[in-house]
């Protein structure tokens, strides 16, 4: 047997030792972290649905009619009116023919990608997909083929040399390090044009981009004959938890017969479907929401800017500062958390080799005082000799 303990002294050693921080609050830019209260810019929360009074009602509601648990997988006896609800109210909201609601995006994606691949196909995946894509590939055992980030020369060869079997190209609508978004409509033509699946993973996109927060793919113009098969959670931008995938009548209905991360788990907890149907109301109602988080993005930026601090490529609420190693990155995110921010570093294998950082996100429930908190904070970094 291995050592296990050399391996954890060797994370630790390359700064790449994670550990949890014990939240006592709500979700809110201000949090209760290890019993200290921080300012928090790290959060995925983007619209500042999961502590709303409405969400939270609806849950309270939801466990009172239906109970905690769901007792049981979709199948058998666990799909309750809440889930049912929600789906409808999904596939309307994204404007497809259905959707189907799974535990987790995490099990989405690997539910999915297994339903339609098999030994013999080929996934197509950038880069710098999220690893729920890359593993559902994985577990699929189709062929693995990797492009550079949303360079569409290079899938196009790929595809371009794809030899029998079924295609599938998955990316993230928004890269969820990066905060930048898929060159859609380009991916649309490509896989139409070479008969290939398109599956585009909205975790960030949805409730954020798109006319009423319908997601990176509306906010292209795209419909379902463009994007065959979305997936969007739950836990983000609509504060609660959970996810699904949408798309047409057939594609549910095979994932429902074959989808092996659907078809044996628990349904969700009722409440958090009814939670979810409430957040879904609000992310249409409340659009000022979506103009609030807009307006902080800008306020950031041009912050940033004028500190001349490296900021990415990203109109998104995810504005990520590039600090190259994992020990820059931890030391700056030290740095903040001394000053009373909490803005955890992100390193490899999460990112790339040599492009840790730090992943500033920005929520509707932060104020403008509290961005120029963080831009103050950030300009006291200490940048070395960064690249
Ligand atoms: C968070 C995330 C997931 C996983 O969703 P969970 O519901 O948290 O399991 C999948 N894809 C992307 C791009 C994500 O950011």
């Amino acid at each position: 047997m291995k050592s296990l303990q050399q391996e954890l002294d060797r994370r630790r050693a390359e700064h790449l030792y994670r550990r949890r921080r014990v939240l006592g609050s709500p979700q809110g830019p201000l949090l209760q972290v290890d019993g200290v209260e921080l300012l928090s810019f790290c959060s995925n929360d983007y619209l500042g649905l999961a502590n709303h009074p409405e969400v939270i009602a609806a849950m309270q509601h939801g466990a009172s009619k239906y109970g905690a648990g769901s007792g049981s997988a979709h199948l058998v006896s666990g799909h309750s009116t809440a889930h049912h609800a929600l789906e409808e109210e999904l596939a309307a909201f994204t404007g497809r023919s259905r959707a189907l609601l799974y535990s987790t995006g995490y099990m989405a994606n690997q539910g999915v990608i297994t339903a339609l691949l098999g030994r013999g196909d080929t996934i197509y995946q950038d880069r710098l997909n999220h690893a729920s894509l890359i593993d559902g590939g994985l577990l699929s055992r189709a062929h693995l083929k990797r492009y550079a980030h949303n360079d569409m020369a290079a899938l196009a060869s790929q595809l371009d040399n794809h030899s029998g079997g079924e295609a599938l190209v998955a990316v993230d609508g928004v890269f969820s390090m990066d905060g930048d978004l898929a060159p859609l409509p380009e991916l649309a033509t490509l896989c139409a044009g070479r008969d290939a699946w398109l599956l585009v993973d909205d975790a960030h996109g949805l409730g954020v981009l798109g006319s009423d927060g319908r997601g990176s793919v509306d906010h292209f113009g795209l419909g379902q004959t463009d994007v065959p098969v979305l997936m969007g959670t739950l836990g983000k931008a609509f504060g609660t938890f959970g996810a699904f995938v949408a798309g047409s009548e057939e594609l549910i209905e095979t994932l429902i017969q074959q989808s092996r991360s659907y078809i044996y788990t628990t349904a969700l907890p009722p409440p958090v479907a009814e939670a979810t149907r409430a957040s879904l109301r609000l992310v249409q109602k409340e659009s000022w929401r979506r103009e609030q988080l807009q307006q902080l993005i800008r306020q950031f930026r041009a912050g940033a800017e004028q500190l001349g601090l490296l900021l990415m490529d990203s109109e998104t609420a995810i504005q990520p500062l590039l600090a190259g190693s994992a020990e820059r990155a931890i030391s700056w995110s030290r740095a903040l958390e001394e000053e009373g921010l909490l803005v955890t570093a992100i390193r490899p294998p999460t990112v790339p080799e040599g492009s840790a950082r730090l992943r500033v996100t920005l929520s509707a429930s932060h104020t403008a005082e509290q961005v120029d908190r963080l831009l103050d904070a950030l300009g006291r970094l200490d940048q070395g000799n960064s690249k």
